[in-house]
């Protein structure tokens, strides 16, 4: 099933990333995905209300409180962007495990703060679809920051992601304690280190067998890499309750009578009543 969920969803990443290629370069514009670009819908949203655009922002974030930060791993141009170069950086690298990150909320609280003023150098700074787009569209500025990205992911990973974009910051509080997250298995785990050591964002505290869903953007690398099946993906098992024999007076009751009449029916016919 792990490795399904991690075909799938490099199979979305692809198409998806087809789609970008197309709508950036004005061969082909693909509506949806461009209109439910988080941060663009939000500004859209605040600067003139419309149901449609409410409608679509509360599926996406749904969406994650369902599943997490997918919209992290398969439909943010940015996110794509660092998903290759991870994948071509990290054959000879080792991401380190993560932590503490005090400052993640501090780019988002000014990129929202100053939603309602000017925010075009913001969005050029900071959201990941208008950055893509004016890359793409060859704007230098836009393009030097993508090549500081690179760096940023050759070192860092996905730093981007968990400690500076404001909508992941979002995208994060619903997925903290969503419904189907990356589990990790106490039992199964031996903290050998190889889920942390793939792993774009340094969620994974193999140490003390944790995982931060909220940093978390659901590329699934970590199920295909624990050799002892220690990580999962989905909604919480519960335990089965163990079989506690159930009291019941009634039930003792009848036992008994019975238990009565058969002994009373032993004793008649040994005594020749029966
Ligand atoms: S955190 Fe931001 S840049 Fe990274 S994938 Fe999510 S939306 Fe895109
Ligand atoms: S790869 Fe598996 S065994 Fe190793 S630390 Fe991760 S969950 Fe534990
Ligand atoms: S915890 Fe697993 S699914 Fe989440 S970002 Fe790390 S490797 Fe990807």
């Amino acid at each position: 099933m792990n490795k399904k969920y991690r075909r799938l969803m490099i199979a979305l990443s692809v198409v998806v990333g087809a789609l970008f290629a197309a709508g950036f370069a004005g061969v082909f514009y693909p509506p949806l995905l461009f209109d439910m670009q988080l941060l663009p819908l939000i500004q859209r949203l605040s600067a003139d209300f419309s149901f449609a655009a409410l409608g679509l922002l509360f599926l996406l974030l749904l969406f994650t409180f369902l599943f997490g930060r997918f919209y992290c791993a398969a439909l943010c141009p940015l996110g794509l962007f660092q998903e290759l170069l991870f994948s071509l950086f990290a054959r000879g690298r080792k991401t380190k495990p993560g932590r503490p990150r005090p400052y993640k909320y501090f780019p988002a609280a000014v990129f929202f703060g100053a939603l309602a003023g000017s925010t075009a150098f913001l969005f050029r700074l900071l959201d990941p679809y208008t950055l893509s787009a004016s890359a793409a569209s060859g704007a230098w500025f836009s393009i030097a920051l993508l090549a500081l990205l690179a760096v940023l992911v050759w070192f860092k990973g996905r730093y981007f992601c968990t400690n500076i974009c404001p909508a992941g910051a979002l995208l994060g509080l619903f997925a903290r304690r969503g419904v189907n997250r990356i589990r990790l298995d106490e039992n199964r785990c031996v903290a050998c280190g190889a889920c942390a050591s793939r792993c774009p964002t340094g969620s994974i505290d193999f140490k003390n067998k944790k995982v931060d869903n909220e940093t978390c953007v659901r590329c699934l690398r970590c199920l295909d890499a624990c050799p002892r099946h220690g990580l999962s993906f989905g909604r919480k098992k519960e335990k089965s309750p163990a079989a506690v024999p159930v009291f019941s007076p009634r039930r003792r009751r009848l036992l008994v009578a019975g238990g009565a009449i058969v002994l009373f029916a032993a004793a008649a016919k040994a005594g020749g009543l029966l």
